[in-house]
């Protein structure tokens, strides 16, 4: 008999640059690959409460021909055994390789997957039969929280101040883990703390 794996009760969707790792513009060298403070802690929680984490990142550095897309695969291996040192793992890495305009062939289209568009975000939503009301998603540019609204997905932006934008009114926060953290709370999926002081 086969195992059907039950419907995870949330999921979380993350940009990748400046949000789980630190921003270098246009990333190119596995080894300048480094993950943000508290960012492991942040994803094995959500590990050991089998709530998805999956990656959202638009890497047009491959439609301008500065790096290739396997070596956006390498580096999303990178980033998960970084984080398999810390007992914590990237459930599904999704990426958008295009640039319409610019880009080089095959890459050079207008493509449903570039943040702002939600294509990606609808795919990750898809692929664990959720709805958008179990989802968020979290990044530091407007482009994530606009993809994030596209789909009536909770959007979170990590700002240290408050963006104008005429149609968003995105919640900001500092970090990924204030985000989830937030989320959690929200959707009452936090496990019970452990007290020490109480038998
Ligand atoms: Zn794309």
């Amino acid at each position: 008999m086969q195992e059907v794996a039950p419907r995870p009760s949330a999921l979380v969707l993350t940009d990748r640059d400046g949000t789980l790792i630190r921003d270098v513009p246009y990333l190119s060298r596995l080894e300048d690959i480094a993950l943000l403070p508290g960012v492991a802690k942040t994803i094995r929680t959500l590990n050991r409460l089998e709530i998805p984490v999956v990656v959202v990142t638009n890497q047009s550095g491959v439609a301008r021909g500065y790096f290739s897309e396997a070596f956006v695969r390498d580096s999303h291996d990178r980033i998960n055994a970084i984080l398999a040192g810390e007992g914590a793992r990237v459930d599904l890495f999704l990426y958008c390789p295009h640039l319409a305009g610019v880009g080089i062939a095959p890459y050079d289209m207008d493509c449903t997957c570039r943040k702002p568009r939600s294509g990606m975000l609808k795919r990750a939503l898809e692929e664990f039969s959720l709805l958008p009301e179990r989802a968020m998603m979290v990044g530091d540019s407007l482009r994530d929280v606009e993809a994030a609204a596209d789909l009536g997905i909770a959007g979170y932006l990590i700002s240290s101040g408050i963006p104008s934008s005429a149609t968003l009114s995105p919640r900001i926060v500092s970090s990924f883990s204030a985000a989830v953290e937030d989320f959690l709370t929200e959707k009452n999926l936090l496990l019970p703390e452990r007290s020490p002081n109480v038998s």
